[in-house]
């Protein structure tokens, strides 16, 4: 047991003391008790990921589907520390055009982006078994396949974590509208979990894509405002839920693929 900034203590896991500065003047930062209260506010997104990165460094990463929210993350933190810690999950399924942004964001960057690949023999029993498309049958076929193609490759990716950061916004999803910027996530061991961006709008999300000249997935420009694997996701149209043509099959409380689930909530 580690006792962690604010005297919070984490069942067997280490969190680094933050540095100088780090709590900073009230109202700017804060330790974790503070942060963690149910009644804190919304803060400016530099300032909680700067707090994030110093607290938890190196034990702290991205998890990044590069949409626009995550590259929009990916240039915050290169500002505040050019050691950006960034992972995805390579489902093996994703679009031609998720590859090509981060290619674009390596470079841009010149930072390293961490694969996490499901494993081979689910994948094989999988395909064998069930064929290349079971997850259009039911939900419970899709999340089958979430679960080995995403959620398993994403415990692996946590595992060495004490915290991870998102791009979750509530505005995405009815299944993302309680989203706090700093909350336990007791589907991962109890880690703190930090969603900088919650309350900005798609707008804002744009805005600083553009003023930043953050290289984007091209998919965006083409009706796609959320983006997965490939055969689970199409452009929308005017008016529809930004998250519309995300397993457009599906309704809308299903929508998760159990990365991001709300405490007592099921994948
Ligand atoms: Fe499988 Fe679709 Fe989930 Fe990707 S989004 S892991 S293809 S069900």
């Amino acid at each position: 047991m580690t006792e962690a900034a604010g005297g919070e203590v984490l069942d067997g896991r280490s969190v680094a003391a933050p540095e100088r500065g780090a709590t900073g003047p009230p109202g700017e930062a804060g330790g974790l008790q503070e942060w963690l209260k149910e009644d804190r506010g919304d803060r400016p997104a530099e300032e909680v990921l700067g707090w994030a990165i110093r607290t938890f460094r190196p034990r702290v990463a991205l998890a990044s589907s590069f949409g626009a929210e995550d590259v929009a993350l990916i240039d915050l933190w290169w500002r505040l520390d050019a050691e950006v810690r960034v992972f995805t999950l390579d489902t093996g399924r994703l679009p031609e055009e998720t590859y090509g942004v981060m290619d674009r964001i390596r470079e841009r960057y010149g930072i390293a982006i961490a694969t996490y690949c499901p494993e081979a023999a689910a994948v094989e029993l999988l395909e064998r078994e069930r064929g290349f498309y079971s997850f259009r049958r039911s939900v419970e076929e899709r999340k089958y396949c979430c679960g080995i193609r995403k959620v398993e490759p994403l415990g692996r990716a946590l595992a060495g974590l004490d915290a991870w950061v998102t791009g979750l916004r509530r505005e995405q999803a009815e299944t993302r509208s309680a989203v706090r910027q700093v909350e336990r996530d007791p589907t991962h061991g109890g880690i703190i979990k930090i969603n900088p961006l919650t309350d900005w709008t798609t707008e804002q999300v744009w805005e600083y894509v553009r003023i930043h000249d953050v290289p984007y997935n091209r998919l965006h420009d083409r009706g796609y405002p959320s983006i997965g694997c490939a055969p689970c996701t199409r452009a929308i149209r005017p008016g529809e839920d930004i998250r519309a043509g995300r397993w457009w099959w599906e309704r809308p409380e299903s929508k998760e693929c159990g990365l991001h689930l709300a405490p007592g909530k099921e994948a």
